[in-house]
């Protein structure tokens, strides 16, 4: 089994270094192997995802990734910048699924900004379709228009489009995760007015059909944010495309108290993943050692269980997360009065601490 580490840019690698420590005491066997990706890539090789990169990732079982980006980036053309190591690599790795738990820990209900009855034994998980939709479609541009409101003026345009396997297979993904959960699947899309999402709609309807133990309901994406707010507890998976899915599992994941405790997994046909925290570089909080590392840590036992077939590890890192939660100590993202804030390092400690401790 082989592990690609991809930290990545600002708080990436202070987080990643606390997922490999975390690996690193479980006692399995699989190489580890690091390579730069995003901003760190391009100051090292010229391209935020070189080939090495790209073949060190191709070549492995799974890869676990801290986060790219940066304001400072900002300027490059867009082919160059960090960001786009993270559309190369779903492309290039067919990483088509991604799964977005967002569960409320009981110990940290007061972080949320919605009322804890609201949320208190929160676990809905976004099934997001992520290698197509208006992300990837094709053409794209600038150009004069030759109509619409101000025929003549420059204007910028994406394709907002669909096949019908992809759509296929997204939501096979997700009617299998619904059996092993509550069985409820809702589809979100916007087929009132984009032709895209009525077909979408029409062809998970289809897929239906093969899962008849699974209950299936559609809504559309502004009910959906609503209903996310509303009543979240409603909702068991959420299927959607990549648009959609990825404004929706922010949203989800601020339900939960902080981005920073939301771990995500993309996935390809082959179970191949690359495993992420939900967030993103943090710029603002980087060198300070003090990230939160559990979404990073959480990833990488979704890693274990995906794609490296180690379920138990993987219940021993997050039951590891439970009881260091539960015994009061905080990141800064999740403190609240009366809990103990600690840095970076010292949340990974406690969570190598609590494996060890069940070790024997
Ligand atoms: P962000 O997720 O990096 O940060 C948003 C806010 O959440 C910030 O205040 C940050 O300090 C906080 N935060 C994020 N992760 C945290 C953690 N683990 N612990 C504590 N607080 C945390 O989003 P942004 O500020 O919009 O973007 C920053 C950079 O990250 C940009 O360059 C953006 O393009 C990039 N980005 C990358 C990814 C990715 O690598 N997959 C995803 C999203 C954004």
């Amino acid at each position: 089994m082989k592990i690609a580490v991809l930290p990545g840019d600002g708080i990436g690698t202070e987080i990643v270094a606390e997922a490999v420590k975390v690996l690193q005491v479980l006692d399995l066997k699989f190489e580890m192997e690091t390579a730069p990706v995003g901003g760190a890539a391009y100051e090292a090789a010229g391209h935020p995802l070189p080939d090495a990169t790209l073949n060190l990732a191709k070549a492995s079982d799974a890869i676990l990734f801290g986060a790219v980006g940066d304001w400072k980036y900002d300027k490059l053309e867009r082919a160059l910048r960090p960001e786009q190591a993270i559309l190369g690599l779903r492309k290039h790795l067919g990483l088509y699924a991604n799964f977005r738990p967002a569960i409320c820990y009981e110990e940290l209900v007061g972080a949320s900004s919605l009322k804890p009855e609201l949320i208190a034994g929160l676990d809905i998980l976004i099934v997001r379709e992520l290698t197509g939709d208006i992300y990837f479609g094709q053409p794209r541009g600038r150009r004069t228009a030759v109509d619409g409101h101000f025929p003549g003026a420059e204007e910028a345009f994406d394709t907002m489009r669909y096949s019908r396997p992809e759509i296929e297979r997204i939501a096979h993904t997700a009617f299998q995760a619904a059996r092993k959960r509550n069985k409820k699947v809702t589809s979100v899309d916007k087929a009132n007015v984009l032709e895209t999402f009525q077909f979408w709609k029409d062809v998970v309807t289809e897929v239906h059909k093969d899962y008849p133990d699974v209950e299936l309901s559609h809504m559309y994406v502004d009910n959906a944010a609503m209903q996310l707010v509303k009543a979240p507890k409603s909702f068991d998976v959420i299927v959607t495309g990549n648009m959609f899915g990825d404004i929706l599992s922010d949203e989800a994941a601020m339900l939960t108290g902080s981005i920073g405790m939301l771990p995500s997994a993309s996935l390809n046909s082959k179970n191949q993943g690359l495993y992420e925290p939900s967030h993103g570089s943090a710029p603002d909080i980087a060198g300070k050692g003090v990230a939160n590392p559990l979404a990073t840590i959480l990833s990488a036992a979704m890693m274990l269980r995906f794609s490296l077939n180690q379920a138990t590890a993987a219940d021993r890192i997050e039951s590891a997360v439970k009881r260091v939660l539960a015994s009061g100590l905080r990141t800064a993202d999740i403190w609240s009065a009366g809990t103990t804030k600690v840095g970076t390092r010292e949340m990974g400690d406690a969570v190598v601490a609590a494996i060890t401790k069940t070790k024997g």
